[in-house]
């Protein structure tokens, strides 16, 4: 027969497990029986549906046995069963969940064991122990069997056979020991029992064995005889439905591993069971770190949806809110119905009431996290905090309530991220506004003219450094009664009555100047003036309107054609040498006085991280000064 080569990346894989110096080779057994258990899972999803196919819920079961003297063992199930071409298709290419791993690996040689460990490797780990996999299927949906062989490196091989009923029979042809491995143990009825135990105690569907007990002889005191019996191993007991004290930590994280295919331990898990208008269970899990595709199109939110222990949906994304996509896990409510479309399910007044509640649940868990542990929290909120963030500006800031105390910012008084709330906390008396800056990061902004004035009077301000914080302020408007302020718009309202007064007769006094340094600048700026703001640096932009210096920059960096412009005026350290020499100039020197101004203005969008038009003009101009 015509031996069939494996596809590239799958023959990667494959060779990486007939190779495997892995020690946990036991694993193998898992992934078997687990793919038994989503044949069976699909076969009975189908009958729901389908009327044709008839089930017996109790007929369904994976039965395990062992050939000791011909080393063989023997995974069978009555779930769906492959056709011929789903043998191809499943077995001659690795699943996506496999081609995950095989990428890591790829990337990380060293962490090859850590890989085969904690992902689901799938069928083709069935090689770590096996010289020869002979896989017996009949589908469902096909009248003819097919059989399916491979001794791994030299390809595989499809041909017709007997099989009289729906599923799929695994056949392992167990490795020879050698001087470095021992396989035997594979072949013990114990041994395989108790990596059942430990792996695959939660599957539904009762995993059978023959099991041979000894005793006694009746009447005998030191005569034995066995007999054999079939036994289900597993409890059948789901994970989350087992009694949370009776769980380790562990066989949390190894389900979370496992399921969703994440080889860090989760941040958190979050185990409830609800008895009430509705009552489910649900097992949730914070990712340690984002999904590689977590911030792209790509990624869909959503918790396996069960009912009475059977999956009746994969990704359900009705459970989730858009801010908490990150969450992964499941949901198990009896009340549901089984063959409840889709559609129907949407408008199901039951789920909305979970989705509500585990919403509720997972705010919670990060309120308390954020008080109680705050170095796992800011973990959390590297990985996720964009995510909230989003959630508080999008749909018109209708969840911003909700979020609002779950974000972090950086301070210019702190030296740790703090909240809203913390904030406040702080305010001085005389203090009634928040305030913030902008910037790429902390030491720019701090180096900000305009931040100048608020820290002198000994003000807290936020230093905002990711290119949605503005967004954030804006659809908040103001917290705890306390409205949000921009050190660089427009005016703080910081100065004494006296102050104010001064400033402004100077501005009169100097009105003509600045209304000709506004000419000379083409009216690049709505006004020029001069500033109590500033207490050593020259000169700054502050923006007025609904569009800061920062957005400015972010939106047209955005690869859109729609440019925006800030409204800024210049403002001018009225106490600051430059301002006399400018005085000085715009009575004497008119030439000189238009370039300061040009100077000046190209200064101020540099200290604002904006670029300038003309930097060569510029760059000639400030040497001409120079050689004066
Ligand atoms: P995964 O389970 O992550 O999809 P596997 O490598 O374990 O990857 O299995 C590959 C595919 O082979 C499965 O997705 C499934 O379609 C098919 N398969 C494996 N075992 C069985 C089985 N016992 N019955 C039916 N289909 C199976
Ligand atoms: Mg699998």
């Amino acid at each position: 027969m015509k031996k069939k080569q494996f596809k590239a990346e799958s023959k990667k894989l494959l060779d990486m497990m007939i190779h495997s110096i892995y020690s946990n080779k036991e694993i193998f057994l898992r992934e078997l029986i687990s793919n038994a258990s989503d044949a069976i899972d699909k076969l009975y999803y189908r009958s729901l549906t389908d009327k044709k196919v008839k089930i017996e819920r109790e007929d369904l079961k994976i039965e395990v046995s062992l050939d000791k003297e011909n080393r063989i063992l023997i995974i069978e199930d009555n779930g769906c069963g492959m056709s011929d071409s789903e043998l191809e298709n499943n077995l001659g290419t690795i699943a996506e969940s496999g081609s995950l791993a095989f990428k890591t690996q790829e990337e990380n040689k060293k962490e090859e064991v850590d890989i085969i460990g904690q992902f689901g490797v799938g069928f083709y780990s069935a090689f770590m122990v096996s010289d020869e996999v002979t896989v017996e299927s009949k589908s469902i949906d096909s009248e003819k069997a097919y059989r399916w062989v491979s001794t791994g490196a030299d390809g595989y091989s499809i041909e017709e056979c007997e099989k009289d009923s729906v599923g799929t029979k695994i056949i392992l042809k167990i490795k020879e020991d050698n001087e470095e491995e021992s396989y035997s143990e594979f072949l013990e009825d114990y041994r395989i029992q108790s990596i059942i135990r430990k792996y695959s105690d939660y599957i539904r569907y009762p995993i059978q064995m023959e099991v041979e007990h000894r005793h006694l002889k009746e009447g005998s005191k030191d005569e034995y005889e066995s007999h054999v019996e079939t036994e289900t191993i597993n409890s059948m007991i789901p994970l989350w439905k087992k009694n949370k004290s009776e769980i380790k930590e562990e066989e949390y994280n190894q389900f979370y591993h496992e399921k969703y295919m994440d080889y860090e331990d989760p941040l958190q898990v979050i185990h409830t069971s609800v008895e009430g208008q509705v009552s489910y269970n649900a097992l949730l899990y914070i990712p340690s770190h984002a999904p590689y595709d977590y911030y792209s199109k790509e990624y869909e939110k959503g918790l396996n949806l069960y009912t009475s222990g059977v999956m009746i949906m994969e990704k359900c994304s009705d459970l989730l809110p858009d801010y908490f996509s990150f969450v992964k896990g499941l949901v198990d409510s009896n009340d549901l119905s089984l063959n409840i479309s889709r559609e129907m399910l949407q408008q199901d007044r039951r789920l909305q009431l979970i989705a509500k509640n585990i919403e509720k649940k997972i705010k919670n868990e990060l309120e308390s996290m954020l008080e109680e542990d705050r170095e796992k929290y800011e973990k959390f909120f590297a990985a996720f905090g964009m995510q909230l963030k989003f959630g508080i500006y999008n749909n018109f800031g209708m969840d911003k309530e909700k979020l609002q105390d779950l974000v972090l910012f950086h301070s210019s008084t702190e030296n740790k991220l703090t909240t809203f709330k913390e904030y406040v906390s702080r305010m001085k008396e005389n203090q009634d506004k928040i305030y913030y800056a902008c910037g790429e990061t902390i030491a720019k902004i701090d180096l900000l003219p305009q931040v100048e004035q608020v820290k002198e009077k000994d003000f807290e301000i936020l230093y905002l450094t990711d290119y949605v914080d503005e967004f954030v302020i804006q659809a908040l408007m103001n917290y705890d009664g306390k409205q949000f302020v921009n050190v660089s718009t427009g005016d703080l309202n910081l100065d004494t009555e006296e102050e104010k007064e001064e400033l402004k007769k100077e501005n009169e006094k100097s009105k003509e100047m600045f209304e000709s340094m506004q000419k000379v600048l083409e009216q690049e700026v709505e006004a020029v003036r001069f500033t109590n703001r500033l207490k050593n640096h020259p000169v700054c932009l502050t923006a007025s309107g609904n569009i800061s210096l920062e957005m400015e920059k972010v939106i047209n960096a955005m690869p859109t054609d729609e440019k925006v412009k800030a409204k800024a005026a210049m403002e001018i350290n009225a106490h600051h040498p430059i301002a006399e020499k400018l005085k000085k100039l715009y009575k004497k020197d008119k030439e000189s006085f238009e370039n300061y101004t040009r100077v000046l203005y190209a200064q101020a969008r540099l200290i604002e991280g904006l670029t300038i038009e003309n930097p060569t003009e510029i760059s000639n101009l400030v040497c001409d000064i120079l050689s004066k």
